[in-house]
């Protein structure tokens, strides 16, 4: 099964799934379902991709500056817990 890597529309988080054949998931953090779907392999529209959804969930930032700390705490959470 392939392993996708999916940048979260609604919050900007960032994760890899593998994803049963037309399975969509939702975002681990926010629950949303406005995924933009990528290849794990890096390539340079994928990492331009990456930028443009990064500075869309920047500029986001202001009006969900609650649901944002909470995101950065449940990551740093996981980093840490990964790390152990
Ligand atoms: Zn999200």
């Amino acid at each position: 099964m392939p392993i996708y890597e999916y940048i979260c529309q609604g919050c900007g988080y960032q994760f890899e799934k593998i994803v049963k054949l037309d399975e969509s998931p939702n975002c681990p953090e926010c629950d949303s379902g406005e995924l933009e779907k990528q290849f794990t392999v890096a390539t340079v529209s994928t990492s331009r991709t990456r930028d443009k959804s990064f500075n869309k969930a920047r500029a986001q930032a202001g009006n969900m500056k609650k649901e944002k700390d909470h995101a950065q705490m449940e990551y740093e959470r996981k980093v840490h817990e990964e790390h152990l």
